[in-house]
């Protein structure tokens, strides 16, 4: 469904991304770890049309993307939800979810869309007239999930879905993102918290300092010796 090819991407003279490929299979949860600086946000923000590589390709369903703006990745069906939750506190619950299905053809199912969002986040729906402000923590992520989910997305990017959640939160986070993918959503995540974001994916890469030094199936990488020693304290 989504493959990068070798790119390479850069602020200014720094060097961010350098020859960095990596692919996700429809119906796959695929993810990107790596500790801070290493480039993960880079890669997503890559693929979303935020940054644009200086070599290398993107190509989404047959279709090269890197070259697309933001709006119109959007509408091919690639949606991100950024680190950090950026939701707008002084907006009601229900219209954060509204603003993300500004896109016409999700702007169509958006009650039935809706309903489908609420059934994966109930707590949403008995908030759904509180301003989004006055969520909690791990309510405010999944608020940003959900509204990533309202554009009705074949491949939903997560950057850092359990930063500064409690460790019970974490646990519900990861079930619900499960769950997501299970209803043939492709999912693309990007974490800090490596063993739980390798036990629940398909496909992993290990990033460092821009450069992708490891890959392959989640559980196997867990097991991985230099995984164990560089991520994992064993
Ligand atoms: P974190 O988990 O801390 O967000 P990350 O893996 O997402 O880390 P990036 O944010 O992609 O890392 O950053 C990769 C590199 O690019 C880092 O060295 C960072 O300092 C640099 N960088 C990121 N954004 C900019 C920018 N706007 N201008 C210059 N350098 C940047």
């Amino acid at each position: 469904m989504l493959q990068v090819d070798r790119i390479n991407v850069f602020y200014g003279d720094i060097q961010a991304l350098r020859e960095v490929s990596l692919s996700a299979a429809a119906s796959e949860i695929a993810c990107i770890v790596g500790g801070n600086g290493a480039g993960k946000t880079t890669t997503l923000k890559a693929i979303s049309g935020l940054l644009r590589p200086a070599s290398g390709s993107i190509v989404f369903e047959g279709v090269a993307i890197h070259l697309l703006l933001p709006h119109q990745i959007v509408q091919m069906g690639i949606s991100q939800v950024p680190e950090g939750r950026r939701i707008f506190p002084r907006m009601s619950v229900l219209e954060n979810l509204h603003m993300g299905s500004h896109v016409p053809e999700a702007r169509k199912k958006r009650e039935e869309t809706l309903a489908w969002v609420f059934g994966f986040f109930p707590i949403l729906q008995e908030r759904s007239t509180q301003f989004a402000g006055t969520l909690s923590g791990g309510e405010q992520q999944m608020l940003a999930i959900a509204r990533g989910l309202m554009s009705r997305p074949k491949l939903l990017i997560l950057d850092e879905p359990s930063l500064g959640l409690a460790p019970l939160l974490v646990t519900e986070i990861f079930e619900i993102i499960t769950e997501i993918n299970r209803h043939a959503t492709t999912i693309l995540l990007v974490e800090q918290n490596v063993q739980r974001s390798l036990s629940i994916s398909h496909r992993g890469y290990v990033l460092e300092n821009g450069v992708i030094v490891l890959q392959g199936e989640g559980k196997e990488l867990l097991k991985n010796e230099y995984m164990m020693k560089a991520f994992l304290g064993m």
